[in-house]
């Protein structure tokens, strides 16, 4: 309670403050600064969706400021329309003009996402230049703020809207955020594969976001020209974009609060640049803070040498070259460069990132208390299990290239049964479980579940249909809390529409998620670290975390890869103990492991793979006697009883 009193009553404040200036100040220019910092809020808060959420360097948001501005500006002048169907016009230009860039482009990742985003902004700034007979051209495009019930509206009026809509986005993207299409944006960005795996669908999110951060660079982009009442193609080119990237990094990623300091920057930063003192005086403060901050790093030993030079040098050549460069706009281009490298080497989580925690200690901000967890027999019912056919792989295969790594492969899986899988290294284990659960497509054969086919090729699909798994090489949500990761996979929780999340209204949801979530981390062991990062924790509990976070499926059946590869003997007998808890649940188990004590324990039955091929099926004891088996493992045909049973080049240990 006084968590959410504090952080509501801080843009309480900050909005009535901002919202209150011009009643105080009836200065023009300030007026002029402020209704920026409103559009530019709104457009760098459409930017960090795509920037921080998912992750990818997008060039196009300046693009879509230049669209949404000759969409606006066009329904003016030449449709005689009001201001509300031009802003409304410019939001849905860009939210469908995003949406369909985003298709294609999305499927790229990292450096191809970014060159396609500057491809579409090259793209659209030429359109905007060479639509003469439209837009204007190089000539731009005088627009006339129209009347709204029949009152033009006067400058503080103007920018008490703007302010309004910012507000208004602020509101709706807090709740958004909060949510889990919030989450599922940064699972995403963590691992696009396990956010398949997990059921939430990769593609309709990146889609969804980009095109949610587009319309809203639209939306800015209809404010924006109301507001100068004249348009030019080169206000929306490549410097441009350097400016609002460097707004997004310098404010801070992921944080609303983030988009605003940034929106300041960019307002302020032509002012710092026409007023050359202003300009020495703001770069030595840099250069004092990148050495403080660097300095701090070092002692604290959380910042490389490298990482904390960098920035004192190139802030460093901002003050020097200040003193020899009479007229610093001249320089702007090079001067962002410097800027924007300055504070991706050396203040990753930008100026709200690191203010927050400093905030957060100076005014004890408690954090949001946690639900009771909820009953286990609720969030994972107990499955009946009668040992019929739960799983069946009907002459499966998967080549890559000439490699056969599945090669007609058949096996049942029965219902409530552990179900080992096992063989020497490279002998197609994982390859199968990456055909079961979608990853790969097969080369032949089927797999059915319930005597259905699973469908072929979607990680997501198979999800849905009910098959849960883990990684051999983690793919945990690194970023989000052990909560949050276990929180995106839940399954049947989240029922509000999307109106309502924007709302809030769908607390409520949230809070039973957490609950469900938290009974799956106590199940696991990991209740007290519900709040620490993934990525944080220890390599046995992120291993037992991807466990929780397949459970959160409620999954028909669970495929577990290696799950106690790599762990410490205490954890690999936590490990047992927590799929033993998994298996009293109902829930049938594929167990990829190399400990032959391990799959003693636990399983039922064992299926041994070579080269792809099954050369044994059995009770673990039979498989063990078996001696194609022992001839897998140790490479000879066993001769003896007195053959010692080694391992070499990770192949499973036989116990002798
Ligand atoms: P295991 O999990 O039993 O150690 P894998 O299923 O990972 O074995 O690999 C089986 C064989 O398939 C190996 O020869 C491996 O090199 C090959 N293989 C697996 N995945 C790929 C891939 N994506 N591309 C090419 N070859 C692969
Ligand atoms: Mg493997």
């Amino acid at each position: 309670m006084r968590r959410l009193l504090f952080l509501r009553g801080a843009e309480l404040l900050a909005f009535a403050v901002l919202g209150a200036i011009p009643l105080l100040v009836l200065n023009e220019y300030a007026l002029g600064l402020l209704t920026l910092l409103s559009i530019y809020g709104i457009l760098l808060i459409g930017l960090d969706v795509t920037v921080g959420y998912l992750g990818q360097v997008n060039l196009a948001q300046i693009a879509f400021l230049g669209l949404g501005g000759y969409a606006a500006g066009l329904v003016i002048t030449r449709l005689g329309m009001g201001m509300g169907p031009a802003l409304l016009a410019a939001t849905a230009l860009c939210l469908v003009l995003g949406g369909l860039l985003a298709l294609p482009a999305l499927r790229l990742e990292g450096p191809q996402f970014a060159l396609a985003t500057l491809s579409f902004a090259a793209l659209s700034a030429t359109a905007l230049n060479e639509l003469e007979s439209l837009t204007g051209g190089a000539q731009g495009l005088s627009i006339a703020q129209p009347p709204i019930f029949g009152h033009i509206l006067t400058k503080p009026q103007f920018y008490w809207l703007c302010l309004a809509f910012l507000a208004l986005v602020w509101m709706l993207m807090r709740n958004l955020l909060a949510s889990q299409w919030g989450r599922a944006f940064e699972a995403l960005r963590d691992s696009p594969i396990a956010t398949d795996a997990m059921g939430v669908g990769t593609y309709r999110h990146k889609v969804a976001a980009f095109a949610l951060g587009s319309g809203l660079g639209g939306l800015a982009g209809g404010l924006y020209a109301l507001n100068l009442g004249y348009l030019q193609p080169q206000s929306f080119g490549y410097e441009q974009m350097i400016t609002l990237l460097l707004g997004v990094v310098l404010g801070g990623r992921k944080s609303l609060w983030g988009a605003l300091v940034g929106a300041s920057v960019i307002v302020l930063l032509p002012n710092l640049l026409s007023k050359h003192d202003l300009f020495l005086a703001f770069s030595g403060l840099g250069c004092a803070m990148a050495l403080a901050a660097g300095l701090r790093g070092l002692v604290k030993k959380t910042t490389r040498p490298f990482q904390a030079l960098a920035p004192v040098v190139a802030m460093g050549i901002l003050v020097v070259g200040g003193f020899f460069v009479p007229n610093t706009e001249d320089w702007r281009k090079a001067i962002f460069a410097l800027m924007l490298f300055s504070v991706v080497v050396g203040l990753p989580e930008g100026l709200m990132g690191f203010l927050t925690g400093f905030l957060a200690k100076l005014f004890r901000v408690p954090e949001a208390p946690l639900p009771e967890p909820s009953d286990l027999n609720s969030v994972l019912p107990t499955h009946p299990a009668d040992g019929s056919p739960l799983l069946v792989l009907d002459h499966l295969k998967r080549y890559f290239g000439g490699v056969k790594a599945v090669d007609d492969l058949s096996m049942t899986v029965c219902s409530g049964s552990i179900h080992g899988l096992i063989g020497p290294n490279g002998s197609g284990k994982s390859t199968v479980v990456n055909v079961i659960s979608g990853l790969y497509t097969p080369s032949g054969g089927r797999v059915l579940l319930h005597g259905q086919e699973l469908p072929q090729g979607s990680l997501f699909r198979v999800a849905r249909a009910g098959v849960a798994r883990t990684f051999q090489n983690l793919q945990l949500f690194g970023e989000l809390t052990a909560l949050e990761n276990v929180m995106v996979a839940l399954k049947d929780v989240y029922r509000s529409p999307l109106p309502l999340v924007l709302l809030g209204l769908a607390r409520p949801e949230e809070r039973r998620a957490q609950a469900d979530a938290l009974a799956l981390l106590e199940l696991i062991g990991l209740k007290d670290q519900a709040r620490a990062k993934a990525k944080d924790l220890t390599y046995g509990a992120q291993r037992f975390l991807e466990i929780a976070r397949a459970l959160a499926r409620k999954p028909d059946l669970l495929i577990l890869d290696e799950p106690a590869a790599g762990l410490a003997h205490p954890d690999v007998l936590q490990q047992i103990e927590i799929i033993k808890r998994v298996h009293q649940r109902g829930i049938t188990i594929i167990l990829i492991e190399h400990h032959m004590d391990v799959v003693s324990e636990l399983c039922d039955a064992v299926t041994v793979l070579d080269g792809g091929k099954v050369i044994a099926e059995g009770t673990p004891d039979e498989v063990k006697r078996h001696p194609k088996v022992v001839e897998a493992y140790l490479g000879q045909p066993p001769e003896t009883d007195s053959a010692t049973p080694h391992t070499d080049g990770g192949a499973a240990p036989l116990p002798a």
